[in-house]
């Protein structure tokens, strides 16, 4: 339901969680982050109101980072439980994926997987996606192309947002229907389904268009087709006030 991302020399954690306050008015039924550090990463999610991710963050505080995503969830697959909460993860445990909407060729997918010995553990369309992105990243060993081949075989309506250990200083973003927009600040770039979780950092915002994948870095953006063909860029200003 709301995403955000973020790259840049703040904590990660903070500037994340933050922003899903942001969107809570958008409605949701989990909440989770995944933070890169060390060249590991660290995920914590809980099913009902973000105050019950605090509480776990809490008890079992993550490790420091400057790179990381979070999610607020509307359950369409698999019910509101702390497992279908996102992030995802692969079975290393070296990607995790936010998603907003619905995989529809998810059952194919994953049938898929685990014929080639991928452990699934939710009920979700959206796991998929983390153990396809593990598959090509491996391949590639780059994130953005990993994204758009597994984008060109995804069915649906989708915004999917992801970090790897392997690639710490990225996070990639990928849009199909589904919005999805990038926040340009100084040293620092975020990405959210909405300039709300944003808003407090940068005012300057690029509109992800359809099948779109965005490379997010400290020093810049880069978007491209799920072809891989570089997309026109145009940041405008938000200047609406978010005050309220
Ligand atoms: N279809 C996904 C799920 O059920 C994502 C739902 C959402 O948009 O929050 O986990």
């Amino acid at each position: 339901c709301g995403i955000v991302g973020y790259v840049g020399p703040q904590s990660a954690l903070d500037v994340v969680v933050a922003g899903l306050k942001r969107l809570e008015y958008r409605g949701y039924d989990s909440a989770g982050v995944a933070v890169l550090s060390d060249g590991s990463l660290a995920a914590a999610k809980r099913a009902g109101k973000l105050v019950n991710l605090e509480k776990a963050l809490v008890e079992r505080p993550l490790p420091s980072g400057t790179t990381g995503i979070g999610h607020t969830r509307w359950a369409t697959h698999g019910g509101p439980t702390d497992a279908n909460a996102h992030p995802h993860l692969d079975n290393a445990g070296r990607v995790a994926v936010v998603h907003n909407g619905i995989i529809e060729n998810f059952a194919v997918l994953r049938a898929e997987l685990e014929e080639r010995g991928h452990a699934l553990d939710s009920e979700t369309d959206t796991e998929v996606v983390a153990h396809l992105l593990a598959e090509e990243f491996s391949a590639t060993a780059d994130l953005a192309e990993a994204m758009r081949l597994v984008c060109r075989r995804l069915e649906g309506a989708f915004t999917l947002v992801a970090v790897h250990a392997d690639d710490p200083d990225v996070v990639v973003g990928a849009r199909r229907n589904s919005p999805l927009v990038v926040g340009v600040g100084e040293g620092e770039a975020f990405l959210a389904s909405d300039v709300a979780a944003f808003i407090a950092h940068t005012r300057s915002a690029i509109e992800l268009g359809q099948d779109q994948v965005v490379e997010l870095r400290r020093d810049g953006v880069t978007v491209t087709g799920f072809d891989g063909r570089p997309a026109d860029v145009r940041s405008y200003h938000v200047d609406w006030d978010a005050s309220a």
